[in-house]
């Protein structure tokens, strides 16, 4: 196919994330991708400095990755998961509970980030439901934060930031505290907790379940956040009945410095969600985990089981992809390989805090932000970056990295300089 066929027919036909169809923000043809380079169709070739929106930490086109994937497909690449089990799903699942909070005893594999959310947020609800207590349907989260595209998922997303306001109408109403005050590496301020404290005393009856990106807020805002609060937000659930659900879609797998970002506080959530790199980017698979106690309380309700149970749960080519990717991680030295990135961003992004328009420079593990003080022109911004080299996809006032864990010193070095030249264009 000509370059020119599949631009245009992609341009009058296919519609892509978060860009209009009467007059589409450009894309760019992808031919393949490899390591930490995508090589587009005319032959350029970009540094990767999304990770493909926080998955790919192995680079692309992994040998190991590969062979995980061959091999399964000369199994089977799928079958239902009602009535019938296989080794990639229990392995996998072992391979996941040995990492994770040891609290956290039962897994649900699902198909997407949001839909781990949708889940998380129904357990929460039959878990209430369960023990009588119907009225605890409503939810509880922090402003800024971003859980994804579906229906439920939505209605915790910032109202502001999030698509949320447009479908005012039609989206369930949760309750929105403020973003948490003390930022990462800040001395905690106990009056940091009085919004939460409130809401639960007044309405801790209606609500479920708090949901929160442990730390790390990411689409909302990539804001970082004192993990003290995640401590007082665990007592305070306590306290007032209320759920503790982790979002750790965008934050696992290593990406803030941590394996995943409940250890940066050591707080247990009740439940948790985990996707994006759990295939190292490979194919779409996510996973909801609770506790034993909330698994059996929702099953002894009048339903006796958790209602959900999507055609392609735990879909076999995808499990044994994770299985592989989870294992690659935990053999590729992956803490030193994010604190060498995480030192290397703070270092080569800091003289950005210079440049006209910047508002603030943050950095924690293997992500670096750059917060503009007006939103950016992303189609202009983007040409510059491609012109670069450099794949860097910013949004609203927000321009970031977050590259693949497999990046060199000198691959990093070329995406913050060619990062930096474009901004200060
Ligand atoms: N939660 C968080 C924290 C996310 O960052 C995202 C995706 N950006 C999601 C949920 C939704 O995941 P998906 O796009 O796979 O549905």
């Amino acid at each position: 196919m000509t370059i020119q066929h599949l631009l245009q027919y992609d341009r009058e036909h296919v519609w892509h994330p978060y860009t209009s169809t009467i007059d589409p923000l450009p894309v760019y043809a992808v031919a393949g991708a490899e390591g930490v380079e995508i090589v587009l169709k005319d032959g350029r070739r970009l540094i990767d400095g999304m990770s493909s929106w926080w998955a790919a930490v192995h680079g692309y086109n992994h040998p190991v990755l590969n062979k995980a994937a061959e091999e399964q497909l000369k199994k089977m690449s799928h079958v239902m998961f009602g009535g019938l089990t296989h080794e990639p799903a229990v392995e996998l699942a072992e391979k996941l509970l040995g990492i994770l909070p040891r609290e956290l005893q039962k897994i649900f594999f699902a198909d997407s980030g949001s839909v781990a959310v949708e889940v998380a947020m129904k357990m929460a609800i039959q878990y209430w439901q369960s023990r009588g207590e119907a009225g605890k349907h409503a939810f509880a989260t922090i402003r800024s934060g971003y859980h994804g595209d579906t229906w439920h998922a939505m209605s915790v997303c910032d109202p502001v930031t999030g698509m949320h306001g447009i479908f005012a109408g039609s989206l369930p109403v949760q309750y929105f505290i403020p973003q948490p005050a003390v930022k990462f590496g800040e001395e905690w301020q106990e009056e940091a907790m009085e919004p939460l404290r409130n809401l639960l005393e007044e309405k801790g009856g209606e609500i479920a379940a708090l949901i929160l990106e442990p730390v790390v807020q990411g689409a909302g805002g990539m804001y970082f956040y004192s993990p003290t609060f995640l401590v007082r937000a665990r007592e305070l659930c306590r306290q007032y009945d209320v759920l503790l659900i982790f979002d750790e879609i965008a934050t696992g797998f290593g990406r803030t410095g941590k394996l995943f970002a409940w250890e940066h506080a050591g707080v247990v959530p009740d439940i948790m969600c985990i996707g994006k790199a759990l295939t190292g980017g490979y194919l779409t698979l996510s996973a909801t985990l609770t506790t034993g106690e909330v698994a059996d309380t929702i099953c002894s309700g009048d339903a006796g089981c958790f209602m959900h149970g999507p055609t392609f749960m735990a879909n076999p080519l995808a499990c044994a992809i994770g299985s592989a990717s989870v294992s690659l991680l935990l053999e590729s030295g992956w803490k030193e390989k994010v604190t060498k990135i995480e030192n290397q961003l703070k270092e080569e992004l800091a003289p950005a805090r210079e440049i006209d328009g910047v508002k603030e420079v943050r950095v924690l593990g293997a992500i670096g932000v750059i917060e503009m003080e007006e939103p950016v022109d992303m189609a202009t911004l983007q040409e510059r970056f491609v012109a670069e080299g450099i794949w860097v996809r910013p949004f609203g006032k927000l321009v970031y990295l977050m590259p693949p864990f497999v990046i060199g010193k000198e691959q990093l070095s070329r995406l913050t300089n060619g990062l930096l030249k474009c901004i200060r264009k």
